[in-house]
């Protein structure tokens, strides 16, 4: 794609470099599109891959500010990025729409119901007891949902029931192999434990630490750590977003030094994608930039650490029949594909590939609150392709992905860590019974 960035613009900023080459290398050839969820429920060219390439380019080449009609199609998209699997030129569309989101927050004077909700999900989601709070809130209040504006009555569906009390697993603390009787200690790894994760679903946490554990693994939750960021970043706030992850590098980086640290798994692969991306948001940081590409080197998804270090041989053989629904954030964003069913098949579980596994469920974050009209037709078809396997049980790598889809079925819905732990000596999953 030929651009018009001015020489002078390019030589000062090096992010419109960045920006240029990316769009340099679309060649428009539409690929792109046939893969695109929001282009596949809308039909229109400015809510593809494509369109929304073509809208960035001339808001960031003439320096504009945001207009209505960039927003509305800019916010449509997922961040799924099922577009960038798809591309056959490598366009790197992740960091292109980011820029853009960047640049609408600081151009575009949003309605003020949607900057307040978006400034209150900034405020609450990174923390796990404002979030807690706010689940409590809204779990009250919905008998008063009815009466409420579309936008509220989406965050208040989130709220389906009382939030998790604390547990003993987000707290700071190290979590030594033995007490459940496995191997040697073999590696030390640190867990990052999310921020709504601990109030949606701490067993996720725990199935993590015993699998890790009874596979010899120490591992560490160490203080200071926080909020991966992905939350924020996908709203435009790249100052937050910036800030969370000097937060977590510096803690990571001092137990690293101090008591030494093999890897840093990651069980909500939403948090993976931004993790595994720290050493390009932090790249023009001199304090922090080499801490964090060397994080990020070492941040692995469950699966993929599982698989690396090798599963044993499962205690107790399930009959069970397993739809994995695979997170974009794990297929398209970490390229995580085969490990996930690979393990499970191992663990003795039955497991079924389902239709269109490379279309987002609809949760991406926040766009479930956002958007919820696309984001309840994303659901909608997701669980119709997981439901036609006739599965006992529906498997996922995502806190945002388990949640949204558990609310459209009545099939059970559960991470697949927790089928990995129960197969090799955990409890059995609590949504199984
Ligand atoms: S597939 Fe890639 S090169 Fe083709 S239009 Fe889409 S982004 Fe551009
Ligand atoms: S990230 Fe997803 S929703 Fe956004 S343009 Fe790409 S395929 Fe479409």
């Amino acid at each position: 794609m030929r651009t018009n960035f001015s020489p002078e613009r390019l030589e000062a900023n090096s992010l419109l470099q960045e920006v240029d080459a990316i769009l340099r290398k679309c060649v428009h050839c539409g690929f792109c599109t046939a893969t695109c969820p929001t282009y596949t429920i809308l039909g229109d060219e400015l809510d593809s891959p494509r369109g929304r390439i073509y809208l960035l380019k001339d808001m960031l080449e003439g320096d504009k500010p945001a207009t209505e009609g960039v927003v509305k199609h800019i916010d449509r998209c997922l961040t799924c990025l099922s577009c960038m699997t798809t591309c056959p030129s490598g366009v790197d569309y992740v960091h292109l729409v980011e820029r853009g989101r960047i640049h609408i927050e600081n151009t575009y004077a949003r309605p003020w119901l949607d900057r307040a909700t978006r400034n209150a999900l900034a405020w609450i989601l990174p923390h796990t007891n404002r979030f807690r709070v706010a689940m409590l809130m809204g779990w009250l209040a919905r008998p008063l949902a009815p009466l409420m504006p579309r936008s509220l009555r989406a965050m208040l569906e989130q709220a389906r029931r009382p939030p998790q009390g604390v547990r003993q697993i987000e707290r700071t603390g190290v979590h030594s192999p033995g007490a459940e009787g496995g191997r040697a200690p073999m590696a030390r790894v640190i867990m990052p434990v999310g921020c709504v994760q601990p109030a949606l679903m701490p067993q996720i946490n725990e199935a993590t630490v015993r699998l890790l554990t009874r596979h010899g693994v120490e591992v560490v939750v160490p203080k200071g750590q926080g909020c991966c960021g992905a939350v924020v970043a996908h709203m435009g706030k790249e100052g937050d977003a910036k800030d969370f992850a000097r937060a977590n590098v510096a803690s990571w980086w001092m137990e690293k030094v101090s008591r030494g640290v093999d890897a840093i798994v990651v069980n909500a692969s939403g948090c993976g994608s931004t993790l595994k991306d720290y050493a390009h948001l932090l790249r023009d940081d001199p304090d922090f930039a080499e801490k964090a590409r060397i994080l990020s080197e070492i941040t692995f998804d469950i699966t993929e650490y599982m698989t690396m270090l090798g599963l044993m041989e499962p205690v107790e053989k399930p009959e069970l029949v397993v739809a994995y629904h695979a997170a974009c954030s794990l297929q398209h964003g970490q390229k995580v594909l085969d490990a996930p069913k690979a393990l499970l098949r191992k663990a003795g579980y039955e497991v079924r590939e389902i239709a269109n596994a490379h279309l987002c469920c609809g949760s991406a974050g926040t766009y479930s609150i956002l958007q919820p009209d696309l984001s309840e037709e994303l659901r909608s078809r997701k669980v119709k392709t997981l439901e036609d396997t006739k599965p006992h049980v529906i498997a996922a790598g995502n806190i945002g992905c388990l949640t949204h889809i558990s609310a459209g079925t009545e099939v059970p819905v559960v991470h697949t860590v927790e089928l990995l732990d129960w197969a090799t000596g955990g409890p059995k999953p609590q949504a199984l019974g």
